[in-house]
């Protein structure tokens, strides 16, 4: 009997927490040496909840099967429905379903954006187009933007009425999308 394909990427205990996730610094050197195969990429972006652990098909309601496949563009495997055989790439859903990009080319992109690399050296450092490299800092851009919006944050810490010691209502700061941007 041939062997079962997997329905998980990795091990659900494999999966970080949102604060571990967050909690995380790596260097450039640990980035690569995580993400030295498409594998080791897929597995890395699983951990990290970048890449969805596992798939059902709507349809069947069953488990989808994580199957080999090393046409253009499946990042050498896919999700298949072991009933209807109905397709899907492991991008769906995720940060990447847009891009035909490989996925080591997109984390080399996003590390090298949040380290404050000019655009087109992260470009240069993830072998992408200038073309490339202006839609995914935008799209680095409104990830973070987004992230502000739904996250407000205290800037300063609170506020204090130094009379009386007690903490003041926190004022309310406008974010200019213009000065989001590098
Ligand atoms: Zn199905």
């Amino acid at each position: 009997m041939p062997p079962t394909a997997p329905v998980r990427v990795t091990d659900p205990v494999n999966l970080m927490t949102p604060g571990q996730i967050c909690a995380e610094r790596l260097t450039h050197r640990q980035l690569v040496q995580l993400t030295l195969t498409t594998e080791d990429t897929i597995i890395f972006c699983a951990k990290r909840r970048l890449l969805a652990n596992s798939s059902t098909c709507p349809a069947c309601h069953v488990p989808r099967l994580l199957i080999r496949d090393t046409s253009v563009k499946a990042d050498g495997v896919r999700w298949r429905c072991p009933r209807c055989r109905s397709l899907k790439t492991i991008r769906d859903g995720s940060l990447f379903s847009n891009s035909c990009l490989e996925l080591n080319q997109l984390l080399t992109f996003i590390y090298f954006w949040c380290e404050d690399l000019l655009q087109r050296d992260c470009a240069r450092q993830s072998n992408m187009s200038e073309r490339s490299a202006v839609e995914w800092a935008e799209f680095c851009r409104n990830v973070c933007q987004q992230h502000l919006v739904e996250n407000p944050m205290l800037v300063g810490g609170p506020r204090v009425d130094p009379a009386t010691g007690n903490f003041l209502e926190p004022h309310t700061v406008e974010i200019d999308e213009s000065l989001l941007a590098k």
